[in-house]
């Protein structure tokens, strides 16, 4: 069993591994020029599996209240396939999975022979899996100060760069005192204060799952993490630092309601000793045996009404979902509201633990859509966009910083009409500033 260790502890813990490692490479000093102490500090919080239409299904008066203050997209438009790992990596480094690499929650490689999955502590912060350029090293590359706690990817060394400030993933930890020492990092003396900190909380998401997003658990969740979001106003107020903090609020996916009756089993359809099933949730990754490929896709291809099936190179284009070694040669996927199980003895063993929320689908179906919402000094007030790709928000984040992009798939233009003009004007001259 795991002992829940206080927050400090954890963070200690972090910082003492971190000056351990040789590996790791010294932060670069801060800017100090007029440059970065003109810039606010930006925050991004993430609350996983916020659906979209949750602002207005349940009670959240401070979100709402954020968004009409500043500006939100009524949907932030996730990306395939709509789980936690692939679309927290894309929303920091604005590449879709496959240029990222980050294809699932649990992939293979075959160039090193590994697998990865979120409980394989070494693997999850292994650097080998993680390509791009999250926003917390480009900002760190350029001078900046990064405090992350807990995005996925944090834990590893990208690039040979860490945020100055991580620690390692601790699903007990509690969200009032990650949000408070988050709040602490603010007080550091100027040339020491993060510039850029990222938040992330596991519910909704979770209560989700365990009950569907319309049900009491999932209000009750979704009415506390408003109530969190009510925290960080009042942390940023006492600090007089409110109107000057650039803050996003933004979620991964969504959730969909999920049945007992809604299966599917592979074994129904496959010889399972043909074809390696990974991830078999909303979707699976299907490697099969050397000469399999041809059978196993057409055994699949209209096996089952609700079920999808593609070579990676045939994935549909709108998916983005083709370029990676990682992505199996196969490729299923369910309608929302359905799952993907390889055995019936797998779906006996499973359904033990009841779940009647799940996520992973294609990004089409409004049941996946997601947050966008953004306040401060940069932002429009009361301004609506219909629709924002995650793709987008690593450029934005770059704006916000006045960072130099890395090379990525989102577009600048498309969430440009969220910043005030002035804001939109230093984006768009900030090849020129970029320190
Ligand atoms: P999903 O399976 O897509 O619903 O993933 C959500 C789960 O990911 C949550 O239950 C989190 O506890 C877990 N999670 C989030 N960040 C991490 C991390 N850095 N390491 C391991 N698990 C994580
Ligand atoms: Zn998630
Ligand atoms: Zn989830």
């Amino acid at each position: 069993m795991l002992r829940r260790l206080p927050i400090a502890l954890l963070l200690f813990a972090a910082l003492a591994f971190g000056c351990a490692h040789s590996g790791v490479a010294p932060a670069p000093a801060p800017v100090s020029g007029p440059e970065a102490a003109a810039a606010p500090p930006l925050i991004v919080v993430s609350f996983d599996g916020f659906r979209w239409d949750y602002l207005d299904l349940y009670p959240t008066p401070n979100l709402r209240r954020l968004a009409r203050e500043g500006v939100h997209a009524e949907r932030l438009l996730p990306s395939f396939p709509t789980k936690t790992f692939p679309n927290h990596y894309t929303l920091v480094t604005g590449l879709y999975p496959e240029h990222h690499g980050i294809v699932s929650n649990t992939m293979g490689d075959e160039r090193f022979q590994a697998l990865f999955s979120l409980s394989i502590r070494e693997e999850v912060g292994a650097g080998r899996w993680w390509e791009g350029e999250p926003i917390w090293v480009t900002a760190e590359r350029q001078g900046r100060i990064a405090t992350v706690f807990f995005w996925p990817g944090s834990e590893a060394e990208i690039q040979g760069i860490r945020p100055t400030f991580w620690m390692p993933y601790d699903p007990e930890a509690d969200d009032v005192e990650r949000l408070e020492q988050a709040l602490s990092w603010l007080d550091r003396p100027e040339g020491e204060r993060p510039d850029l900190i990222l938040i992330y909380f596991d519910e909704p998401d979770g209560a989700g799952h365990r009950s569907g997003p319309l049900s009491d658990e999932t209000r009750e969740q979704v009415v506390r993490v408003d109530g969190l979001a009510a925290r960080l106003r009042a942390g940023l107020e006492a600090r007089g630092l409110f109107d000057a903090v650039d803050l996003l609020v933004v979620s991964d996916h969504g959730m969909a309601e999920v049945a007992p009756e809604r299966t599917i089993v592979l074994e129904e359809y496959l010889d399972l000793d043909e074809v390696r099933v990974l991830d078999p949730s909303t979707m699976a990754l299907l490697w099969p045996a050397p000469g399999q490929l041809d059978a196993t896709l057409a055994a699949l291809s209209g096996a089952h009404p609700h079920l999808h099936v593609a070579r990676r190179e045939e994935m549909p284009e709108r998916l983005h979902y083709r370029a990676h070694p990682r992505i199996a040669p196969l490729v299923a996927w369910a309608d929302p509201g359905w799952l993907i199980y390889t055995t019936h003895a797998e779906r006996e063993r499973r359904q033990q633990s009841v779940t009647r929320g799940n996520h992973g689908y294609d990004p089409a179906a409004p049941e996946m859509h997601a947050i966008l919402i953004g306040h401060g000094p940069s932002f429009r007030r009361d301004f609506t966009l219909p629709a924002v790709e995650n793709v987008d928000l690593y450029e934005l984040l770059c704006a916000l910083l006045g960072l130099e992009p890395a090379p990525n798939d989102g577009d600048l233009a498309r969430v440009a009409p969220l910043l005030t003009p002035e804001a939109a004007a230093r984006a768009a001259s900030r090849g020129d500033r970029a320190p």
